[in-house]
């Protein structure tokens, strides 16, 4: 089952590679294993090169790890996620383009109606906190309410879902429909 899901990340980190929404070692993806541990990506390491053994497991309550790989900087902001939303089984944490765009605008991202049914009708902004800190988790939890994406204000974009194939979808949608925003609006 553990090995399962680290194969999984190992196969969607490059996914995010190759579909251009991450670039080098930049963002992280996490999945939950169950109500007390979630499986990371660990900080800074190349996606192209991470191996199953790379991931990392950490304790959702107080962020204890195991093995000698460093979780993911941001693990505050995905455990508070899974803290927050049991419905949520898999996030994906991008510096990608279009959501870029909107979080260095500090604005939310409006919906076009052909996303609304996955996206809700506006992926909200996170205020800005620095970077791996617990503040910056909290604002985003705020900002994600129920929905399954947020904009994170001067930073980037955290996109969820029941498991990391929806996770991933809910990524794409949101660049797609932000090109496609800023493109006709
Ligand atoms: P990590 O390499 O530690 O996962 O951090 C990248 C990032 O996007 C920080 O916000
Ligand atoms: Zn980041």
């Amino acid at each position: 089952m553990e090995e399962k899901l680290r194969e999984m990340l190992v196969e969607y980190g490059k996914k995010l590679v190759q579909s251009g929404l991450v670039q080098g070692t930049w963002g992280n993806i996490s999945v939950r294993i169950d109500d007390t541990y979630m499986l990371t990506t660990p900080s800074g390491i190349d996606y192209i090169r991470l191996k199953s053994d790379d991931m990392v497991k950490v304790q959702i309550d107080d962020m204890s790890y195991e093995g000698i790989n460093k979780p993911t900087s941001e693990k505050e902001l995905h455990a508070a996620i899974y803290k927050q939303r049991p419905d949520i089984g898999a996030i994906i944490h991008t510096h990608s383009k279009y959501s870029s765009v909107f979080a260095a605008a500090n604005k939310d991202m409006p919906v076009l109606e052909e996303y609304a049914d996955s996206l809700g009708n506006i992926v909200k902004l996170a205020e800005y906190a620095l970077p791996g800190t617990k503040n910056l988790a909290n604002n985003t939890v705020l900002a994600l309410g129920i929905g399954v994406c947020a904009i994170m204000a001067n930073h980037g974009m955290v996109a969820c879902g029941e498991d990391m194939e929806k996770a991933f979808e809910n990524c794409v949608k949101t660049e797609e429909n932000g090109k496609k925003y800023l493109l006709t609006k």
